[in-house]
């Protein structure tokens, strides 16, 4: 199963928990500051993405929306 995520990067306080919670260990933090002067979770390699959503599950700020494309 394929995935794709989407961080809306404003809401994310960089707790990390979603970089933790992640079987594919694909999101990192992003080295530019968001407009609340954290950084950000983001997306290495979307294309390892599995749509799972531990990440989104975790979130504390509900920063994560995700997508899955299914096999018919
Ligand atoms: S949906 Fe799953 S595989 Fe994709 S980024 Fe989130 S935790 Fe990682
Ligand atoms: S769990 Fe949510 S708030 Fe924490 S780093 Fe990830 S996206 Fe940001």
């Amino acid at each position: 199963m394929k995935g794709r995520i989407e961080i809306e990067k404003n809401n994310c306080k960089g707790c990390r928990y979603c970089i933790i919670s992640c079987p594919k260990k694909i999101l990192l933090l992003d080295t530019k500051f968001n407009a609340s002067g954290y950084f950000p979770a983001v997306v290495k390699e979307m294309s390892k993405c599995t749509g799972c959503a531990m990440c989104a599950e975790i979130c504390p700020e509900v920063a994560i929306t995700v997508w899955r494309e299914m096999n018919e």
